[in-house]
């Protein structure tokens, strides 16, 4: 009788409790309705942590943001090392003596003869012959409706890098009209399939459009990317002082090159004291939001080698500029895209001069790579020239190898007068010649 009195007691007593446990449940429920950020969804597996907020920068990395180069010209120093370089002193004169047109020609010649000696056929005859021998052979090469529109707004530029494939510098003057800017523009609104404008030089915002384009085309346009191909020193160039927030104003993505994270192979290729000023540009571009995550401001940089190899694979070289860059600098950006250096202009020159254009070309065959060949920028984009002339890529346009016609640097070729919509190229074919071969190796580099 005492033990089921206890029983009985004690089965009480825990029935309180669990009725206490419940009543205290309900009204944690009740006013846990009323917390204001008791909203946590139950998808849990969705939510991802962000990473955690950059430290402020130490006083070793906040001295290279230079805001003391602000308005100071890089164009002096760039023309004073052209006027004592020897490859700018040749080429100057080979430009006086054989004119545009035959100085493009021998080296198109030179690099025939350099595949010629391999035994290499055409480039669109190479590509045939691997389709055949591939089990999932891509499509052939005819043009895609036309996705992105580029500009090269001009040669003008205050660097003369060594590996220019459009021998930009300060002493470049030619520019793209506003007649013709606004004949692009017009184009743009024409053609629906474009969603991205690219916007290329010389330095594209030194070009009298520059400005002119980017807000039209993003008030006609307003979904589309625009990018501004940047060499970063443009920044601090005298005038541009607002370029950063012009760019932001007009959520313009910025591609930006930086063929190394050394100071030493930066300044070699691309002229003394381009480093800091790249590095200053780009803290500058950090702190407008530009390459900060969650910001919607896309920074992404370029890597091309320094001389005659294939870039590094991108995905791992990508890492390795963000852990560079990062420390050494406080610097973060979105995308880094390796690109392979074309032969042609001045970097054909270079190799030429060291006699490697032979081993280069042989390079590029060697890593051919069919998978490229679907992604061919020339497959999606049309590339208009300063003077309004109509090309398949910016190197075709450096090339002479204008859309509409067989003739090289033909002055009677496709120009944005003649057409309204992109969509009316859809039927010209690509001018696919032995440069091609720098675009289908390794990674490729369109
Ligand atoms: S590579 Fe770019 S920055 Fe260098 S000279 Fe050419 S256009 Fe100018
Ligand atoms: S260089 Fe040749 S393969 Fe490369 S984008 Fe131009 S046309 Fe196409």
């Amino acid at each position: 009788m005492l033990r089921n009195n206890i029983l009985i007691k004690s089965l009480d007593a825990r029935r309180a409790l669990d009725t206490r446990r419940l009543l205290g449940s309900t009204q944690l429920r009740n006013f846990a309705d009323k917390l204001p950020d008791y909203k946590t969804t139950v998808n849990v597996a969705d939510i991802k942590l962000s990473k955690p907020p950059r430290p402020p920068p130490s006083p070793k990395i906040s001295k290279w943001r230079r805001k003391d180069l602000h308005g100071q010209t890089l164009i002096s120093s760039t023309l004073a090392e052209m006027e004592v370089d020897e490859d700018f002193k040749r080429t100057l004169n080979d430009l006086k003596t054989m004119g545009k047109k035959k100085m493009t020609m021998e080296e198109r010649k030179n690099r025939r003869r350099a595949l010629d000696e391999m035994g290499v056929p055409s480039f669109k005859d190479f590509v045939s012959e691997s389709f055949s021998r591939s089990s999932s052979p891509p499509d052939p090469l005819n043009r895609h409706p036309t996705q992105i529109l580029q500009l090269n707004v001009g040669l003008y530029c205050n660097q003369a890098c060594g590996h220019c494939h459009v021998e930009s510098s300060p002493r470049r003057k030619e520019m793209m009209s506003l007649s013709t800017a606004s004949h692009c523009l017009e184009i743009l609104g024409n053609s629906p399939n474009v969603n991205t404008l690219d916007i290329t030089g010389g330095a594209p915002e030194l070009q009298t459009s520059f400005r002119y384009i980017v807000e039209e085309a993003r008030r006609l346009r307003p979904d589309i990317d625009i990018i501004d191909r940047c060499n970063l020193t443009v920044v601090h160039e005298p005038g541009q002082e607002d370029l950063i927030e012009f760019l932001k104003e007009h959520k313009v993505h910025v591609i930006a090159s930086l063929p190394c994270y050394s100071s030493a192979n930066v300044n070699q290729q691309r002229g003394s004291g381009v480093f800091d000023r790249s590095i200053s540009a780009l803290l500058a571009l950090n702190e407008a939001g530009y390459g900060v995550e969650g910001s919607g401001l896309v920074l992404d940089l370029v890597y091309n080698p320094l001389g005659a190899f294939l870039p590094p694979p991108q995905e791992a070289l990508e890492d390795k500029y963000h852990s560079e860059l990062q420390e050494n600098f406080g610097i973060t950006f979105n995308n880094l895209y390796t690109m392979t250096n074309m032969p042609v202009k001045r970097f054909a020159d270079f190799l030429h001069r060291r006699s490697e254009l032979s081993s280069y070309m042989e390079l590029l065959v060697r890593n051919f790579n069919l998978d490229t060949v679907d992604n061919l920028m020339c497959r999606n984009t049309v590339s208009v020239g300063w003077d309004g002339k109509i090309y398949d890529c910016d190197f075709n346009n450096q090339l002479g190898f204008a859309v509409g016609s067989e003739k090289v640097f033909d002055e009677n070729a496709k120009n944005v007068e003649d057409v309204k919509s992109l969509d009316e190229l859809i039927e010209d074919s690509i001018k696919f010649d032995n440069h091609c071969y720098g675009c289908t190796a390794g990674m490729g580099s369109s």
